[in-house]
């Protein structure tokens, strides 16, 4: 790997895109970024922000959000000042206010509760998790019971878990979680996992089910959903070409934090950053190769804002990796359509 020019080189005028720089008069490679593809938004998100903003374009601010509407604080901050609240209890929510609920979904007692006090709902739950809970539903009427793999205390899990009231969900959050857990029967007994975890983490717990419980039903399709798994093949394809990877993404974005964990994991020093203010200079001291990819959540402003800065400290160039093009886009919910 070409590990010169480093990128905190002394330059202060930053060259055109695609030049050779020639800091203090010498010839030297120019430093490349290299961008992920894909990465950033994934259709559950786009979806749960274009239900928020069609909401107040239609019924006028506020608009009651429960929890972040995804995890991403320029999200967040952005639809705030347009006019949404974000709350986590309903009691905050008064009589008759439209609430939508996050793309991670809710429990039935959240949603019974939000029912009988008659707010106006718009269901924000990105269908892939949706498709987890009609399933996690379905199964247990047959008698099933579950281990969800999944981190204690992520809105997802919490709102997959509330999907049932009876303790039938067990968690397990690793391999040695597996060999704890006590169901009350193991004849009929279901896999299903959170939608944003690590694909090589969750095959590891897996396997440490299937190996204790051998007739434990898989879901029919992974529930690891189809966003999080090409952002997560496009870092392991792009960790050998890079010395530094930056994700964008927030600190409780549970898709952003697998990214940069797992090229820890492949050997690259990682980053993960909310903004491009969180850069620091020293990171990329030495390194002539930045990879740079976006979670789930985050918007692509972001991603354009820390080219912006990295191409400060003297990147020249930003080369786009081929990468899965994602076609997929999710219906809103009815009650949305706004006039012409
Ligand atoms: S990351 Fe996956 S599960 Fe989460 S909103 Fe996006 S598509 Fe849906």
């Amino acid at each position: 790997m070409n590990k010169t020019p480093t990128l905190v080189a002394a330059r202060t005028a930053l060259p055109p895109e695609g030049a050779v720089a020639s800091p203090g008069g010498l010839s030297a490679q120019p430093a490349v970024i290299l961008l992920a593809e894909p990465r950033g938004f994934c259709a559950g998100v786009d979806r749960a922000i274009e239900i928020v903003e069609r909401a107040l374009q239609k019924f006028g601010r506020p608009i009651y959000v429960r929890h972040e509407i995804v995890h991403n604080t320029y999200v967040v901050n952005d639809l705030k000042a347009k006019g949404a609240i974000f709350i986590e209890a309903l009691d905050d929510v008064p009589a008759g206010a439209t609430l939508v609920f996050s793309a991670h979904g809710v429990s039935r007692a959240i949603q019974v509760e939000a029912q009988v006090r008659g707010f106006q709902i718009f269901d924000a739950t990105c269908p892939l998790v949706s498709k987890v809970h009609v399933e996690v539903a379905k199964l247990h009427k047959e008698g099933y019971e579950f281990i969800m793999i999944g981190h204690k205390g992520h809105p997802e899990v919490e709102g997959t878990m509330g999907q049932l009231d009876d303790g039938s969900i067990h968690l397990v959050e690793d391999v040695a979680d597996v060999a704890r857990i006590a169901p009350r029967q193991t004849v009929k007994l279901a896999l299903v996992t959170q939608t944003t975890l690590s694909v090589d983490d969750a095959a590891d717990i897996s396997a440490a089910v299937v190996a204790r419980f051998p007739s434990v039903q898989s879901p029919k399709q992974q529930d690891i959903c189809y966003a999080t798994q090409n952002r997560q093949d496009a870092v392991k394809i792009m960790s050998p070409q890079v010395d530094i990877m930056i994700v964008v993404g927030s600190p409780t974005s549970s898709n952003s934090n697998r990214l940069a964990e797992l090229a820890r994991k492949l050997g690259v020093e990682s980053y993960m950053v909310d903004n491009a203010a969180e850069l620091q200079t020293a990171w990329f001291e030495g390194k002539s190769q930045v990879g740079l990819t976006a979670g789930a959540s985050a918007p692509e402003i972001l991603v354009q804002q820390v080219i912006d800065r990295i191409r400060a400290m003297g990147a020249v160039s930003v080369r786009k990796m081929d990468g899965i093009e994602e076609t997929i886009k999710f219906p809103l919910p009815k009650g949305l359509k706004l006039d012409a």
